[in-house]
């Protein structure tokens, strides 16, 4: 059998499904447009554009307006280039020396992260005689990237060395509490990002992604980059905390999976591994088509929730590789061979699964890889 008719013959039983509404992806783009304008807005499509296909919502942001691109790995930036060929696309994991040949040769653009890395692209512009557009990246107190303050007073007394050839297209920085409005590491970072902008040649700046956007108009300079909310998550929601506000954002991931059996079980008799799930009376448990192995956290045993036909069942014993059981004693009729239940969704928000899973949307989103996609328009 061909490797073709192999796919097609899956395409034909989807036992599970991802479906990555990408106009909601839009509609959640120019929703960040809106509220922060006369700021631009970039789109973080990092991690394959968390879980959803950079290939397919990279080209459907490109089309809604959206002109500059972040992502996190060389490899991400290169793929991404093919897909959006006019976009700024720039790869925060910076410039080193191995890394400045295929940078140049995809005009991708580097966040540079120390002074090391600025002197590799700076050393790259020499050669090439041509200047360099480059982001620099200042640690405003996150102590993961970017320049410390002992790096930037460096750069700063010494600017025309160590910047020669390189044109700063934008200045970085990145908030470690963002989803914590109260938090006061917000207001130092952007006390300390306003110093880092006053020491350094003028260039655009921008220090918000998703929740900073939200901290208010201080927070957004001159470039805001989201990346969760545009996928759906509700921006204003605090990690490990409920919702405070209904999300601005549209749902941009349904996750569902078929029914594959239904039994009634007695009472006290037990489902799936290690027999955690007791029943306290006669049950109907629904076996659906998805499981760790797919992504789904396993943190969800006995905890999480489905629905079926808009009505939520709790998942009922341990999550296996490939299979959920579902507790669908309460429906009206239990439900058929083949229907759908939905893991992630309109009904299931991806707020609540995080919470549920003891995570956040941005896990929950990337580890959805063995599930087939479907991209609605
Ligand atoms: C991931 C990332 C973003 C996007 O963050 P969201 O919280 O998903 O909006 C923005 N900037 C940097 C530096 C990042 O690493």
């Amino acid at each position: 059998m061909s490797a073709a008719a192999g796919q097609e013959i899956q395409a034909d039983f989807e036992a599970a499904c991802l479906t990555v509404r990408l106009s909601a992806i839009t509609a959640n783009y120019r929703t960040y447009r809106r509220m922060t304008g006369p700021a631009a807005v970039a789109a973080v499509v990092k991690g394959d554009a968390y879980g959803l296909g950079a290939a397919r919502v990279a080209p459907a942001l490109a089309a809604a307006g959206c002109d500059s691109f972040f992502v996190a790995r060389l490899e991400e930036g290169v793929a991404l280039r093919k897909t959006v060929p006019q976009a700024r696309i720039f790869v925060m994991d910076g410039a080193d020396p191995d890394s400045v040949p295929a940078l140049l040769r995809f005009s991708l653009t580097p966040v540079l992260n120390s002074l090391a890395q600025i002197a590799a692209w700076s050393a790259a512009a020499r050669v090439g005689r041509a200047p360099l557009d480059a982001v620099l990246h200042i640690d405003t107190g996150m102590n993961r990237l970017g320049l410390t303050g002992e790096e930037l007073a460096t750069l700063a007394g010494e600017q025309a060395k160590r910047l020669a050839g390189l044109n700063p297209v934008l200045v970085m920085s990145h908030l470690a509490c963002a989803d914590e409005p109260e938090n006061k590491m917000n207001a130092a970072q952007l006390s300390r990002f306003r110093q880092a902008l006053a020491m350094l040649p003028t260039a655009p700046a921008s220090l918000a992604a998703s929740h900073g956007a939200m901290l208010g108009v201080d927070y957004h300079f001159d470039l805001v980059r989201p990346g969760v909310a545009l996928y759906g998550a509700n921006p204003q929601k605090p990690e490990g905390k409920a919702d405070t506000a209904p999300s601005l954002m549209q749902t941009a991931a349904i996750l569902t999976a078929k029914v594959l059996q239904v039994r009634r079980i007695d009472l006290g008799e037990s489902v799936g591994y290690a027999a955690t799930f007791r029943a306290k009376r006669p049950s109907m448990i629904a076996t659906v088509a998805l499981g760790y192995a797919d992504g789904i956290p396993r943190t969800l045993s006995n905890k999480g929730a489905a629905a079926i036909a808009g009505v939520r069942v709790p998942i009922a014993g341990r999550v296996s590789m490939d299979l959920i059981t579902l507790d669908v004693s309460d429906l009206a009729e239990p439900p058929h061979i083949g229907a759908d239940a939905e893991l992630l969704g309109d009904t299931i928000g991806l707020g609540e699964v995080a919470e549920s899973a003891g995570t956040n949307e941005y896990e929950i989103l990337t580890r959805l890889r063995r599930v087939p996609r479907r991209y609605e328009a």
